[in-house]
């Protein structure tokens, strides 16, 4: 089967280039093997035209749907390889091989998650209990007693930033606190426990136990632990990445190898899904341009 463009990656970034392109009756395939962190998603709130939410299910099946109707396949495979050859991009998936014109890589990140003592931190994040991303749903929050767990700096940052949603926030940090008043973060005005011992979800409700020996009760817990983005295969392509891996595109969405584009998380650390929805629109724009006209 020919191709015009190889899409690795159906979250709704993947997906939404993906009707996109067969709209503008480009042919694509999209690989995916199924691990968008859209699925923990309990109820989204801030994805636009949904005013009573949606779940991240509901939302990756609906994408599916739309691309699906305009004749886009997902071929549920992981991509391990991509290499350019004579001028063509060549991915390779399970021992088989795929040529194309041009890649968009829609991949994502890997979310880091703190360990329980007792409890399953997907399951956590599926009912709302353990949170990521206070962008997202921070505002659902809004006065909970509230612990952002992550190694000093980056909790300390994340909490100063949930104060707009709670007057309730602790700083749980994974590491001991270092003692050295030139630490390059600031945590003037914030609660900050000694490093935590065990972190524990029973019956809804959250326990902390810091290192001193302390027990602490929180409503939510929000993981401030980083998510670096799946850029392996813009590494392995040859392309450009930040010092975080995330890939390093210009206005079009393009990275800095012709042909090869990125959009949504693995290029921003803006991880939104309406974010993810405007990269597709403008790399599949910038696809279609790049491609031989194909006039009916
Ligand atoms: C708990 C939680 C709640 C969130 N809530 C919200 C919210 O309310 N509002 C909001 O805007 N955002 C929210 N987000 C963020 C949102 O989920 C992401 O911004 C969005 O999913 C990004 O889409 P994406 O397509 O870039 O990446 P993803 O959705 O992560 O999709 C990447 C896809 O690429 C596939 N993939 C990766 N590598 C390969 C490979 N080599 N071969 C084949 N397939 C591959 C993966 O399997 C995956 O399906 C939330 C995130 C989390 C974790």
């Amino acid at each position: 089967m020919e191709l015009d463009c190889i899409i690795i990656g159906g979250g709704p970034a993947g997906l939404t280039a993906a009707t996109y392109l067969r709209r503008l009756h480009r042919r694509v395939m999209v690989f995916d093997d199924g691990r968008s962190r859209a699925r923990w998603i309990p109820e989204s709130h801030n994805c636009p035209g949904f005013p009573l939410g949606v779940s991240g299910n509901e939302l990756l099946h609906r994408l599916r749907e739309q691309a699906a109707t305009y004749g886009a396949t997902v071929n549920p495979k992981r991509v391990s390889s991509i290499h350019r050859e004579s001028g063509t991009w060549r991915i390779e998936a399970d021992g088989e091989t795929w040529d194309s014109p041009t890649v968009l890589l829609a991949t994502g990140v890997v979310d880091r998650l703190p360990t329980l003592a007792s409890g399953d931190p997907e399951e956590a994040l599926r009912n709302g209990l353990l949170r990521s991303c206070a962008l997202c749903d921070g505002y659902e929050a809004t006065d909970q007693r509230i612990a952002v767990v992550g190694p000093l700096a980056k909790a300390a940052a994340n909490a100063r930033y949930m104060t707009t949603f709670s007057a309730d926030i602790t700083v749980v940090p994974i590491d001991e606190p270092a003692q050295d008043a030139n630490a390059a973060f600031d945590t003037a005005g914030l609660v900050v426990l000694a490093a935590l011992q065990s972190l524990s979800c029973k019956e809804g409700a959250w326990e902390v136990i810091d290192t001193q020996g302390r027990s602490h009760r929180f409503d939510l817990v929000y993981a401030a632990m980083g998510a670096p983005a799946r850029g392996e295969l813009a590494r392995l392509a040859g392309a450009k990445v930040d010092e975080d891996g995330a890939v390093i595109t210009n206005e079009h969405m393009e990275t800095s190898q012709t042909g090869l584009f990125a959009v949504g998380d693995v290029v921003t650390d803006l991880n939104q899904i309406a974010v993810a929805f405007g990269h597709a629109a403008i790399a599949a724009s910038a696809i279609h341009r790049t491609l031989p006209p194909a006039p009916r």
